[in-house]
Parts: C-alpha cells; sequence; structure tokens
C-alpha cells in the first residue's frame, strides 16, 4: 500500500515520454461522481499507472486499480464493502474520430488538451468496475427471511451431496439419533 498520493493532473507533452511510473492512493472527495455511489465515506482506493508512448501510435496508459467501498446491499439496503479490483489500458485520443480507429484492446481516453486530470480517468474505471448488482451472500442478509427462501436456493445442490456422497447423509442421521 502506498502513502503517496496520486497528483491532480500530470502534463501530456512530457509524462508520455517519460515514461512515467506512478502509484498512490486517491481521496474520496477528489472522485465527486463516484462518491454518489456509495453510502459511507470510508474508502481504500489505490491505482497504479504507467504511461507510455505505446506501439499502437497513441500514448497509452496502463495499470490497474484497487479499491475498497461500501455500497447498499441491492436486497436490504445495509451497507456492504466490497472489493474493486481492475486493469486498465487507454490510449489518449482527440476526438471520437480517433477512438473508433483504436484496437479493441485499447480503451479511448479523449483529451485534447495537454492537462490529463487524473482524476477523472480514475473515476471513470472505478465506475465501470463498479457491479450492477451487489448484495449480501446467502445468510448475511438482513432480507433473508428464512427456511423456505434457503432451501428453494440450495435445493438442487442438497440433491447433487446426495448422488456424490450418500454416507455423508447417514452419518448425519445417526448423529441426529
Ligand atoms: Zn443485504
Amino acid at each position: 500500500m502506498s502513502d503517496r498520493q496520486v497528483p491532480v493532473y500530470v502534463d501530456t507533452r512530457r509524462i508520455f515520454q517519460q515514461e512515467a511510473v506512478m502509484g498512490g492512493f486517491v481521496e474520496l472527495e477528489r472522485l465527486p461522481r463516484f462518491r454518489q455511489s456509495l453510502v459511507s465515506d470510508e474508502a481504500e482506493i489505490q491505482v497504479e499507472l504507467r504511461f507510455s508512448e505505446g506501439d499502437s501510435g497513441y500514448r497509452e496508459i496502463h495499470g490497474h486499480l484497487q479499491a475498497r467501498v461500501y455500497v447498499a446491499c441491492q436486497r436490504c439496503l445495509e451497507p456492504m464493502a466490497i472489493e474493486l479490483a481492475d486493469q486498465l489500458s487507454l490510449a489518449l485520443v482527440k476526438d471520437d474520430e480517433q477512438a473508433s480507429r483504436l484496437k479493441p484492446e485499447l480503451d479511448p481516453w479523449i483529451c485534447p488538451e495537454i492537462k490529463l486530470v487524473l482524476a477523472d480517468l480514475i473515476e471513470e474505471q472505478l465506475i465501470l468496475s463498479l457491479p450492477i448488482v451487489a448484495a449480501h451472500e446467502e445468510g448475511h442478509c438482513q432480507a433473508d427471511t428464512g427456511a423456505a427462501e434457503l432451501t428453494a436456493d440450495t435445493g438442487e445442490g442438497i440433491e447433487e451431496d446426495v448422488k456424490e456422497n450418500p454416507f455423508a447423509i447417514l452419518e448425519q442421521l445417526k448423529k441426529s439419533d
């Protein structure tokens, strides 16, 4: 874990030429749109970014992000911690037209200026990496109403177990006697 903060922005005339590598944390207050998806300001967000001129003819940014944040469980609406982890491979482009010509393994990042705001880029990647539906695991959710629902969900699993190992069930029956 790095205790350095990622710079607010970088100068695109230099950073790619220098093949800079930077790692560090990003404060949630710099990510207002991402923050709207969260239910707590308790968040750990770490990124590593590698800048290069790239083989694609475009300036590229590769790296990864890792975050631990709290979102609302979609079943019970209570906070739940989730881990986000994502790789990123971006190419800096001037406009949509350039973006449409990129090879598929690169995602476009439109930046016609010399100032590249890193928080915007990181925020976008974090939003993309959020799960569409987040919910507590079975049995850990306030919305779990009890036996009926559990049996319905795991019924198939129990049948599988019986087929694979009938003796386990016999053991259980003996114990419960
Ligand atoms: Zn829940």
